[in-house]
């Protein structure tokens, strides 16, 4: 038994009476009562109570370490510690485990396991949990209720040969001609059920390294994760990641961040992510961001399968990376249901935002208000009237001022939740139209107390829609590594058209994940935004929270600009991360016309102006540059035929016909867009 930190399994366990430890034992069992008492109280604020008790469960594979990490982990946070297998089902049993396992059989041994340990009460310990214990669904709750659960999710071919030194024995369903592979791999899918906090393991990984990386996950799990407004200068306000999606813009005008560091994770633990499709890569970066109190893991798996995993998006990477030419590269964003990039994020927003409303006590319905410049609107009434049951959408759109494919899915989305409508003027007038209305305390009351409804609204100013953005970027690299285009950790360039400054922001937010990118950014004519709204959660965090973000974006507000000294930290900081340029549409359309008879490839007009700068600024020369394709051609059909120079008949001007037309220009995959019908 190990003295160490003074923890002696009998006051753990009191079924177990040695003599020796009957003084502590029935100290603990006071502990153990007033627990319980608790617990018939009020169950709630019990549960509270006892998680703050701070157990901590370890969890994972047979030689995933989690025995030898309990030691370092327990000392470092001065906690008790205790191992499931030696201090508790051994003595209990009295016998070695390795024979239990023998005497009864598999079936059995796992339901005793579970009995043994439901009567196991830890106050304050760190727990090397069985690596069998999570295939019994009754032992987790257990564990659930008394901590949290932390996944050391470990590289396999370590646990092989960590497994290959070790006695395998005890292991549930190991037999003479049993495959150690096979077992991990049906083990993983009840691991990855129960955890709260993942933590990924790099090959090589050392005890200590372990334990420091589990410390790391612990500390700021409970920290909690939280999010500020950008002009809450004193960062006093903080609010959680579900209020925030359904609240959208912070009440004092400014825009929600994450106040606490971002997430990190090296080249390693990179690494292991290489080989996984889009949905797991998706889940292991956004659990990162968003606390697992808030969105527990288990739920945003679910939406994030559901969106990733299923037929929604046409190619099977999702966000496929294809090679243009030599060192260039382009990121398709576009094989959504909706033929751009909005569809990669608001597919997996709507359900959140669904969530987040039910979750909430007051449960208005929600009308979300949506200024389009062409590809948002026809995004979000796909997504939100396919993934929320309580939530209406309005669309403005500027009426002479979006492409007729755009017009026709906009007009033509036949929901009854779901409306378009046509505005006499241009896009800022539509996005001003929204503001007066949300600013408008009075009519935010009417639709409250007459109507049900909360205004909300789901453009990239959501935080929750913004997170979706920053996995496809760093899945890019991950493709590039994958493919061999580059080894892990290579410089790459991101080169994307830009309007509102969201998906440029999600790359940024990649950046910070994936160390040492460097990214370009583009303008983008064809998107007529000349505030770019998510700007000003870039200042601020390249201002370091130390700049008042408030007081330029005031400025802004009433003289139309603001000005950042040369010689200043901030304005080095942004020449260090962005890089940028323009182009005039002509020369956009010249340069698809010129790939297109380069390469064969058929970009659409935003494309096409990321493409022409990224020429410009000679990028790929010296480092690989991944260019953000952000709508399919065929959404721009009559811009696509007039660089052709085709005829478009009468017979052709229907917006379809001249879709169908655009499509035989290309032999890309026809069926990727599956849009409703116009
Ligand atoms: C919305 C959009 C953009 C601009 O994206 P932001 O996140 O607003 O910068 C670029 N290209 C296309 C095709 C778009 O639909």
């Amino acid at each position: 038994m190990a003295p160490c930190t003074g923890f002696s399994i009998a006051r753990f366990f009191p079924a177990i009476t040695r003599k020796l430890y009957k003084h502590q034992h029935r100290q603990f069992y006071q502990r153990c009562r007033i627990a319980s008492m608790h617990m018939s109280e009020n169950l709630d604020s019990t549960l509270e109570k006892i998680k703050s008790s701070n157990n901590i469960f370890l969890m994972g594979c047979p030689g995933a370490g989690k025995s030898s990490v309990v030691k370092p982990l327990a000392q470092r946070l001065g906690m008790e510690m205790a191992d499931i297998d030696d201090d508790v089902l051994e003595p209990y049993w009295n016998m070695p485990v390795s024979k239990k396992l023998a005497e009864v059989g598999d079936k059995t041994f796992l339901e005793l396991e579970a009995q043994v340990f439901l009567e196991f009460k830890p106050v304050t310990t760190v727990v090397a949990l069985t690596g069998s214990q999570p295939m019994n669904n009754d032992a987790m709750a257990h564990a659930k209720r008394l901590g949290v659960i932390i996944y050391l999710d470990v590289y396999e071919n370590d646990i092989l040969n960590r497994l290959s030194a070790m006695k395998v024995n005890r292991i549930v369903g190991f037999n003479e001609d049993a495959n150690m592979e096979d077992i991990l791999h049906y083990r993983r899918q009840f691991y990855e059920k129960h955890y709260d906090i993942r933590v990924i393991c790099e090959p090589n990984d050392t005890v200590s390294s372990i334990a420091e990386k589990v410390y790391k996950a612990y500390t700021n799990f409970q920290a909690k994760s939280g999010y500020i407004s950008t002009r809450d200068k004193s960062f006093s306000k903080i609010s959680n990641f579900l209020n925030i999606a359904i609240q959208g813009l912070a009440p004092d005008g400014g825009l929600f961040v994450a106040k606490y560091a971002h997430p990190y994770m090296n080249h390693s633990q990179w690494q292991r992510l290489v080989d996984l499709p889009y949905n797991e890569c998706a889940l292991r970066i956004l659990e990162q961001w968003v606390s697992t109190d808030d969105l527990h893991q288990t739920k945003l798996r679910s939406f994030v399968d559901e969106t990733y995993a299923g037929d929604e998006f046409a190619s099977k990477d999702v966000s496929p990376v294809i090679e243009l030419e030599r060192n260039q590269y382009l990121l398709e964003l576009f094989h959504g249901p909706t033929g751009s990039f909005k569809d990669m994020a608001l597919q997996l927003t709507a359900k959140i935002f669904n969530y987040a409303s039910k979750m909430e006590r007051n449960a208005l319905k929600s009308l979300v208000l949506v200024a389009t410049s062409g590809d948002t609107g026809g995004a979000v009434m796909n997504a939100f009237s396919r993934h929320s049951d309580n939530t209406d959408v309005i669309v403005l759109f500027p009426e002479d001022g979006i492409s007729s494919i755009q017009k026709a899915q906009l007009t033509s989305f036949d929901h009854p939740n779901c409306k378009a409508l046509g505005i006499k003027g241009d896009f800022d007038f539509c996005q001003s139209a929204i503001k007066s209305i949300f600013e408008n305390k009075e009519l935010e009351s009417l639709y409250a107390d007459k109507f049900g409804y909360r205004l909300s609204s789901a453009n990239s100013i959501n935080f929750a829609r913004l997170l979706p953005q920053i996995v496809y970027h760093a899945f890019s690299y991950l493709l590039m590594v994958k493919h061999r285009h580059i080894p892990m950790g290579q410089l790459i360039d991101v080169c994307v058209p830009t309007g509102n400054f969201g998906n440029i922001l999600g790359a940024y937010y990649a950046k910070y994940n994936i160390s040492n990118r460097v990214l370009h950014k583009t303008a983008s004519p064809a998107i007529d935004i000349l505030k770019s709204s998510n700007l000003e959660r870039y200042i601020f965090e390249a201002g370091k929270k130390r700049i008042s973000t408030a007081n330029l974006f005031n400025e802004l507000e009433k003289h139309k600009k603001f000005e950042i000294d040369c010689k200043s930290e901030l304005f080095q900081t942004i020449q260090q991360d962005f890089l940028t340029g323009w182009c005039s549409s002509d020369e956009s359309l010249h340069t698809i016309k010129d790939v297109f008879r380069r390469t064969g490839y058929l970009m659409d007009p935003h494309t096409g102006v990321a493409k022409n700068v990224a020429d410009q600024l000679s990028l790929g020369s010296e480092v690989p540059v991944v260019i953000a394709a952000t709508a399919h051609f065929s959404k721009f059909s009559e811009a696509i035929l007039d660089t052709f120079d085709i005829q478009k008949s009468s017979a052709t001007s229907k917006p379809h016909d001249l879709m169908a037309k655009a499509l035989t220009l290309s032999d890309f995959p026809k069926n990727i867009i599956v849009w409703h019908k116009m």
